[in-house]
């Protein structure tokens, strides 16, 4: 047993201690405080400590456990909150004492398994499963090569329900949390993972399997885009990381949450979500763990062939622990105090992500999604930065889109996702021409930019028609497909099909406007307002389809003479 030889915050150096290993879980002082070994240092091991360290004085015993910080896996993990370390906190509300051990999973309850697989197993082979939800079945894996015997019937997590080797197995194991979990492939992602919110799923799409991150300073909508997406998004599993947040911003996830229901199940949103709360009142190391943890069990659904959605906020509360642990290991600090290793860091928790063939040749994906709350709202600061550097889709909030109340303040300009060509053609299967009319948007929102120039340079009456209509057509866009309520019933959730009904409806809009424009009718027949006004209303219409709103729009804008001939019309405003 070791003994305390210096206490510096959460850093406490020990000596003597046997067996000590890097990353390895340490007992510390008459309460068991839990510690992991961060360091090495000749007879020295460094330690931080994941919870307050004012009880500990020097001389006082560090015990070395051995295992790395692990987590805990097993059916019972859907609808829990747990802190950093995995300790329940909806069974002991917000309060943990110190160093009180407390079980990550429910060890009473029975559950139903059924025998999957048994005789010669492969490590990762699913070999059992119950019914964790009324939605999810929770499988049951190999841990090694052997031969399996299997009793179904009702056990508790503890207890053995067969043999691999004739060794006993049970539903619990566990998994350090910093190793990624094996897998047999790695494959491109192709699905796009549908969130509800248009200015994503149709303008800046992730991949489901992918890495996205939604940057933004102070008040910029982080918490609300990310918790819309934990509603609605259409994963089997999600997980939150809410880490560092304010305390009071986890109790209203804590209490909101439990009431809505799935929109697809029809049941508590809780039944597929597991949280995880590292609140800004907490030890600041817990929240180094917690991001790992998270990634720990997404994996371990993913394995079971699930779509599994890891959400974090924010990862700056992340990288600041990161920053504060090795200011106290006196490192050399780089790039705003952050040391050289952020980088990497970063990128080895989004390279987390990924569709995959698992062990057992099933496919499932892992989606990470991390909010980015740098000082200032600046983006050119070191986390952003390292951030923008791996990840694929980049939603960046723009502070002056939501002070004028445009949310999710989602910059069109500088936000980007290059999965954009990998759901091409997935996309293209259901709607032929969602890419050609997503592109075809973009270009109008970028000419609007240039057009902004223009207007300030000779007025807006110096303009031509067309370029008017297109300044037209793109605040219809901005404000009636980019804008969308969290707070409205309808408008807070829109189904794919319908966002691809609303994209053909603008598009068509400004197709037919320009044809008309060229056929001589004057701006203000064009710009109807029955027409922009059914346009404005789709977003907050129950329907799906607007297929007759097209047809209206057609008819207005073209004399029946030109509507015959519309195909042929179409081609000649195409071609220019
Ligand atoms: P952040 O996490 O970036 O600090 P929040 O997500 O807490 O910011 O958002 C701040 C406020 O902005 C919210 O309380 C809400 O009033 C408003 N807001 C953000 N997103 C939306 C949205 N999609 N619809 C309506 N209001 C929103
Ligand atoms: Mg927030």
């Amino acid at each position: 047993m070791g003994k305390i030889s210096r206490i510096a915050g959460h850093i406490i150096e020990a000596k003597d201690l046997k067996d000590a290993s890097m990353n390895s879980k340490v007992l510390i002082g008459k309460q068991n405080l839990i510690g992991e070994i961060i360091k090495l240092k000749n007879d020295t091991s460094i330690i931080q400590v994941f919870e307050d360290t004012d009880t500990l004085k020097i001389g006082d015993k560090v015990e070395s456990l051995n295992p790395q910080i692990t987590a805990t896996l097993g059916p019972g993990l859907l609808g829990m909150v747990y802190d950093g370390l995995q300790r329940p906190l909806n069974r002991m509300d917000d309060f943990i004492a110190k160093g009180i051990k407390t079980n990550p999973l429910d060890t009473k309850k029975k559950w139903k398994l059924k025998k999957i697989k048994d005789g010669e197993v492969k490590k990762g082979d699913i070999i059992a499963e119950v019914k964790e939800t009324a939605n999810i079945t929770h499988k049951i894996f190999a841990q090694k090569d052997g031969k399996a015997e299997i009793k179904e019937g009702e056990y508790t997590i503890d207890q053995p329900f067969g043999k691999i080797n004739k060794e006993p197995i049970k539903m619990k194991t566990s998994w350090p949390v910093y190793t990624p979990r094996p897998v047999k492939e790695k494959l491109t992602p192709k699905q796009n993972l549908i969130t509800g919110q248009r200015v994503i799923d149709t303008m800046f799409p992730v991949a489901k399997g992918g890495a996205a991150a939604i940057p933004g300073g102070f008040g910029c909508g982080k918490t609300v885009t990310m918790q819309m997406i934990a509603k609605y998004a259409d994963a089997d599993i999600v997980i939150m990381a809410l880490v560092g947040e304010r305390g009071n911003e986890c109790a209203d996830v804590l209490s909101s949450f439990p009431k809505i229901t799935d929109i697809k199940t029809k049941k508590s949103i809780m039944e597929r979500s597991i949280i995880i709360a590292n609140t800004s009142n907490m030890p600041v190391s817990a929240r180094i763990s917690s991001i790992y943890l998270a990634t720990a069990i997404g994996e371990y659904y993913r394995d079971m062939g699930y779509n599994v959605l890891l959400i974090t906020d924010s990862t700056s509360r992340w990288a600041e622990a990161v920053r504060e642990i090795s200011g106290m290991l006196e490192e050399m600090p780089g790039d705003e105090g952050y040391p050289a290793y952020l980088a990497s860091r970063i990128s080895s928790f989004y390279e987390r992500s990924g569709a995959v063939t698992t062990l057992n040749k099933t496919q499932g994906t892992l989606t990470i999604m991390g909010a980015v709350s740098p000082p200032g709202g600046d983006f050119s600061e070191p986390v952003v930065q390292a951030t923008k550097s791996i990840v694929r889709c980049f939603w960046a909030l723009n502070s002056d889109l939501a002070y004028r109340r445009h949310y999710p303040a989602i910059d069109w300009l500088q936000s980007y996702s290059h999965y954009v060509e990998d759901l091409k053609k997935t996309n293209d299967e259901q709607y032929e021409d969602w890419s050609q009319l997503r592109d075809q948007m973009i270009q109008i929102l970028q000419k609007e930019r240039e057009l902004e120039k223009i207007v300030r340079l000779v007025g807006y009456e110096g303009l031509e028609d067309k370029d008017k209509f297109l300044l037209k057509v793109s605040e219809l866009f901005r404000e009636n497909f980019l804008q969308q309520s969290a707070y409205h019933k309808t408008d807070m959730y829109c189904s794919f099909k319908k966002q691809y009904s609303m994209l053909r409806c603008f598009a068509i809009y400004y197709d037919m406007g320009m044809i008309a424009i060229e056929h001589d009718k004057t701006l203000e027949d064009i710009l109807n307002p029955k027409i922009t006004e059914k346009i404005s209303r789709m977003k907050t219409e129950e329907k799906e389809d607007f297929g007759i709103l097209e047809r209206e729009i057609e008819e207005c804008l073209l004399d029946k003479k030109d509507a015959i001939d519309l195909d042929g019309l179409l081609q000649i405003n195409h071609g220019e």
